[in-house]
């Protein structure tokens, strides 16, 4: 069965719960995630903050395996296409990202009731 996404367990600046998915093997997303810090930090270093067009899509070297995975890449390229000129082309790319990323939040919604019915059963059966 595939890695369920889970939240990340940051807080953002008004204080509310982070709605980002946490990356593979960490607790945080990719914006929080302390172990990604000295990354984040280089960028930032790099040309100033205000005209740099972030390249957070060249950080990314995992394979796919998992509907967590899937958003992190999403929202990489998310972060990176909202970064590019206003344009008609960035718009309907914008678009594109949503409905993607629509279909894999349901999908993992999906995926997490089915084991929680198929928890249920199993339950049921040992009890017999
Ligand atoms: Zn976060």
């Amino acid at each position: 069965m595939a890695t369920m996404a889970r939240q990340c367990k940051a807080r953002t600046k008004n204080g509310r719960r982070c709605e980002g998915f946490a990356v593979t093997g960490s607790l945080y997303c990719l914006t929080h995630d302390p172990n990604r810090a000295e990354a984040r930090a280089a960028r930032n270093r790099k040309g100033g903050r205000k005209h740099a067009v972030p390249k957070l899509l060249d950080e990314w070297t995992r394979k796919i395996e998992s509907i967590g995975d899937l958003l992190d890449l999403l929202n990489l390229i998310i972060a990176d296409t909202v970064a590019q000129e206003n344009t008609a082309a960035r718009s309907r790319a914008l678009l594109a990202a949503v409905e993607t990323g629509l279909r894999c939040i349901t999908q993992n919604e999906l995926e997490n009731r089915v084991a929680a019915i198929e928890a249920v059963l199993k339950n049921r059966e040992v009890k017999r």
